[in-house]
């Protein structure tokens, strides 16, 4: 079942949510302030948020250029004003919807099958293109290592993506730069070292002593299917 996370400081209008989310089948969580949600989202992410614009720790919007950084998760805002309608229907945000207060708990659980089916096909079209324990979706974002996923920034989202293409072709790490969009300076090689060894400690998380992302010294970086 779709798990549905609930982020809203009134107890009132997120009790509704919850019950007419579960009334559709949908699991959920509620939490009330964002950091917590930005936290619980890194740690088991949920297909989908509801997030509130007006919180009492970091604005809606905030929180959800943070949540860019690691995620793709469909968003829908809940919005009390016209002035955040304005910026919500800008886009800038990233936000896949937005419904303004006081709405129908009925319609929003509405929303959020449309937007959970429109994302459907795009993942198991993914599955299928899967071989071997890495599932890359790239409309998501999201890499699954092992049925796993990952929680990545999106540089090493990239990075893992662009070696993936490729099993056993060694990358240089002007190479990887361009995988990045980041321009060949000097200075910024070092910076793929250090993604590298952070992507790797993600991936040890899942299998300790699975080393997919081989070191070629001089030359770069691999990835080897046999090692993952
Ligand atoms: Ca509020």
């Amino acid at each position: 079942m779709p798990h549905i996370l609930i982020v809203e400081d009134e107890a009132a209008i997120a009790d509704t949510l919850v019950f007419a989310l579960q009334g559709e089948g949908f699991t959920t969580t509620w939490l009330s302030l964002a950091e917590a949600a930005l936290e619980f989202q890194q740690r088991t992410p949920a297909d989908l948020l509801i997030l509130d614009v007006g919180l009492p720790d970091i604005s809606g919007f905030e929180a959800c250029k943070r949540l860019r950084r690691f995620s793709e998760v469909p968003v829908i805002f809940l919005t009390a004003r016209d002035a955040e309608i304005d910026r919500v229907v800008g886009l800038e945000i990233g936000a896949d919807d937005y419904v303004v207060k006081p709405f129908s708990p009925r319609e929003v659980a509405a929303r959020v099958k449309a937007i959970l089916k429109r994302m459907a096909p795009r993942s198991s079209e993914a599955v299928a293109e899967a071989g071997g324990p890495f599932r890359v979706d790239a409309e998501r974002v999201q890499i699954h290592y092992r049925d796993q996923l990952l929680v990545l920034t999106r540089h090493e989202f990239r990075l893992l993506q662009a070696l993936l293409a490729q099993p056993e072709r060694v990358f240089a790490r002007e190479q990887l730069l361009d995988a990045l969009g980041v321009p060949a300076d000097a200075g910024y090689e070092r910076n793929i070292d250090s993604h590298i060894k952070s992507l790797r400690a993600k991936l040890r998380q899942v299998v300790v002593d699975a080393e997919p992302i081989q070191t070629h010294r001089g030359l770069g970086y691999s990835y080897s299917p046999r090692h993952a």
